[in-house]
């Protein structure tokens, strides 16, 4: 179980966030959606230790975490071998082939990443989150500006690899259909101060059909109409 508590985070006098509290069990995926500015890449700071300069807690074990980016923030005077390399605490090529193995990416090891196309990169950004078998993943918006088929295609890698490892999720995203695909919570956030507006439970997701999926999503809205906005 993981406990996230965040009292209060401001900067400069501003409160971006405020009574925060979140558990999650182990192996869960939770998005988290709310208005562009509202704290959610600060929280994700937070959770990640990247900012300690918080009013709350973080209780559970959140040593063995990763995090991906909306860039693929590859080294580009490394190939992507040496790229998955330089985060892996084993050193294990083997380890490194056999992820990429688990998409068919093996043909890219010894390219450098101007090379590859922005998804290819996106792809090799996905298969780094899961070296060393992270407990905690977070993912900030990893889908964005991908064209469709791609950010599908990206999709459903990334959930061989969450069946795989069954790691903890939190996905920060804009987009509530990929929410509803994706994970089995989606938290609403409000504007500022951020607080969780509705903690939605949704127990039909990993289901790739566009039709149920937007069904749950009409639903949801016609209850709470400006929920995207951060209203309730
Ligand atoms: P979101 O990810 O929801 O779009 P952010 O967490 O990036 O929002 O930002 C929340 C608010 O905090 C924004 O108003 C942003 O301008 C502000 N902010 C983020 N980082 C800093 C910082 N290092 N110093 C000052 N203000 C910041």
């Amino acid at each position: 179980m993981l406990h996230i508590k965040v009292d209060e985070k401001s900067f400069n006098e501003t409160n971006i966030l405020k009574n925060i509290d979140i558990s999650l069990k182990q192996g869960e995926f939770i998005s988290i959606i709310g208005p562009s500015g509202c704290g959610k890449s600060t929280l994700l700071n937070i959770i990640s230790s990247l900012d300690n300069d918080y009013k709350g807690e973080l209780t559970g074990d959140f040593s063995k975490l990763s995090f991906m980016f909306q860039d693929h923030r590859l080294l580009p005077w490394l190939t992507v071998k040496e790229n998955l390399l330089l985060v892996s605490k084993t050193k294990d090529e083997k380890e490194i082939i056999d992820l990429l193995e688990t998409i068919n990416l093996v043909h890219i090891l010894d390219e450098y990443p101007k090379k590859l196309s922005g998804g290819m990169a996106r792809r090799v950004a996905l298969v780094r989150s899961f070296i060393n078998k992270p407990k905690l993943i977070l993912l900030d918006e990893p889908f964005i500006s991908l064209d469709y088929p791609t950010s599908m295609g990206l999709k459903k890698e990334l959930l061989t690899f969450y069946n795989k490892f069954k790691p903890t999720i939190i996905l920060v995203t804009h987009d509530f259909s990929e929410a509803i695909l994706l994970s089995n919570r989606v938290l609403f956030f409000s504007k500022n101060p951020a607080k969780v507006l509705v903690d939605f439970e949704n127990l039909d997701c990993h289901i790739f059909n566009q039709m149920k999926n937007d069904e749950i999503k009409n639903k949801f809205l016609a209850k709470y109409p400006k929920i995207l906005e951060g209203e309730i």
